[in-house]
């Protein structure tokens, strides 16, 4: 497999790099961003596997210049950088990393609640800026027992969902359909999840369906006692709509791992202290990014061997 072209589109785990490059010939397209023409000239034809993440996956024109590609693997669950029906009609392979990051992404939404409504980062500033000396903090709002809207009860909205019940909260949800294997109550409209929730927590697929799915009726449904959760993609939220509402006391308080515009999320959004804001690290543990590096070359391993592909998308 040492000869085989495997094009990374973006600077990734430098573990996942390097076990790449032990087994291919691994070519950075970041190292040819000044001369983008001589470099698909030189390289196109020999390219068989692509490596995307969140940042920069396959999109067509991408997919289009590599005539001889045949797989796409994602370091990542999430799918929108892809263009899949690309990938359907040229017969190339697509993985990502599902289950092994389930865990920490969930772990991080659960973070996120506990620290908006605990006001754990403000608590923290008043310490360390001395400010305890001239009084106590003052008070914040319980998380144990809120009522918890999922948007997305995949493998991620339903380890939040678990992880929520401990903490007596009682959870409901919304998909494109009811889930046979659960008694969370379901709701077909989103805007009825959080007319009837306190936190409602973003966890499902960004696809053209759930762009913008957390709009303004959303959020007035959700109101100035609620919060929002977002640690699936920053497009599921309109931004402009959360902003004035958080700026306007329509909405309760965020806690977001991700933004519509990485990495520069909404400047009004740095003033407000009652948002917690992360910078899409909901899988960046050690342990779960060798995880899924691992699953990523596991992937590109068994396509080259002609073995199934561990985790397939298409
Ligand atoms: P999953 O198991 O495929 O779950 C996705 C859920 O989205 C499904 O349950 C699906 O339910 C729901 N969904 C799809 N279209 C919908 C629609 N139109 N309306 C409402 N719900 C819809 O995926 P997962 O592993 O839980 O990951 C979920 C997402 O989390 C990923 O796509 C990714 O964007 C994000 N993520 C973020 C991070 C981070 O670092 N912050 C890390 C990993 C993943 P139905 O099919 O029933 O509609």
């Amino acid at each position: 497999m040492n000869n085989t072209c495997v094009l990374v589109t973006c600077p990734m785990f430098t573990y996942l790099e390097q076990e790449l490059e032990t087994r291919f010939n691994l070519i950075k397209l970041w190292d040819h961003s000044s001369s983008k023409a001589e470099f698909f000239n030189n390289y196109s034809s020999s390219i068989k596997a692509v490596v995307g993440n969140t940042k920069v996956g396959a999109d067509a024109k991408l997919i289009d210049s590599l005539p001889n590609l045949e797989i796409v693997a994602s370091y990542s669950v999430g799918l929108d950088k892809i263009d899949l029906d690309k990938c359907k009609q040229r017969g190339i392979k697509v993985t990502n990393t599902p289950d092994v990051l389930t865990d920490d992404v969930a772990d991080l939404a659960i973070g996120l609640a506990l620290a908006v409504l605990r006001k754990v980062c403000v608590c923290d500033q008043f310490v360390r800026s001395g400010n305890w000396i001239s009084g106590d903090f003052g008070l914040a709002t319980k998380f144990s027992g809120k009522s918890v809207g999922i948007v997305g009860l995949g493998r991620i909205g339903s380890a939040i969902a678990k992880r929520a019940e401990a903490f007596q909260c009682p959870i409901s949800y919304h998909s494109r359909s009811k889930k046979p294997n659960t008694n969370y109550k379901y709701y077909s409209n989103i805007v009825d999840l959080a007319a009837n929730c306190e936190i409602l927590v973003v966890a499902c697929a960004l696809t053209e369906e759930t762009h913008h799915i957390v709009n303004r009726k959303v959020i007035d449904a959700l109101g100035p006692k609620g919060f929002l959760i977002n640690i699936a993609r920053g497009a599921h939220v309109d931004e402009p709509e959360l902003v004035s509402a958080l700026l306007e006391g329509r909405l309760g308080g965020a806690g977001l791992d991700v933004f519509e515009n990485e990495p520069e999320p909404p400047e009004q959004l740095f003033a407000l202290d009652n948002v917690v804001l992360v910078p899409h690290v909901g899988s960046d543990t050690g342990e779960t990014s060798k995880a899924m590096a691992d699953l990523v070359i596991s992937n590109l391993e068994a396509h080259f061997k002609g073995k199934p592909l561990l985790t397939p998308v298409i």
